[in-house]
């Protein structure tokens, strides 16, 4: 996979009220099987983690504080969801869905795979993690920018 090529990204939500445009270099998604992003997305949350990102337009985002650690934000207007943001670190992770990707966006890694529905399968050709793994991760980010270790905390 080459590094060279930048991708300029622009994102809207259902309504179009909300644009967001993303650069970066490779584009991978993390798809997270939690019953908190199932309940969110209605299957599981294809996410497209960005460090430059812009978010553009006249519409209104609102913020859903879902946990100690992180929010999730939707237009106000027609209610898609735009991102998931962790706290700590201030990661931004984008729904894939905003976004008209080329065909080499590839899933990069399958988070809380234990934690899927019944109902389907995890896609076969990706990184898997646990809920318990992906939580350990966190709570190390979490606790190395000084965020309290919370055993207990939801992703
Ligand atoms: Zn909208
Ligand atoms: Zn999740």
């Amino acid at each position: 996979m080459t590094k060279e090529k930048r991708y300029g990204l622009v994102g809207k939500c259902l309504c179009g009220a909300v644009g967001v445009e993303v650069e970066t270099d490779q584009i991978t998604i993390s798809v997270c099987h939690c019953e908190m992003c199932r309940r969110w997305s209605g299957m599981a949350f294809a996410g497209l983690a960005a460090n430059e990102y812009a978010v553009t337009g006249s519409g209104e985002t609102a913020i859903y504080r879902s946990s100690e650690w992180a929010e999730r934000a939707f237009c106000a207007n027609c209610g898609a969801n735009l991102w998931y943001r962790f706290l700590p670190d201030d990661r931004y992770v984008f729904m894939a869905g905003l976004f008209d990707l080329p065909a080499e966006a590839e899933i990069h890694e399958q988070i809380f795979v234990d934690h899927k529905a019944d109902w389907y399968e995890v896609h076969p050709l990706s990184r898997q993690v646990t809920g318990e793994e992906a939580m350990k991760d966190e709570r190390r980010s979490a606790a190395r920018l000084g965020w309290p270790g919370n055993e207990t905390a939801s992703y």
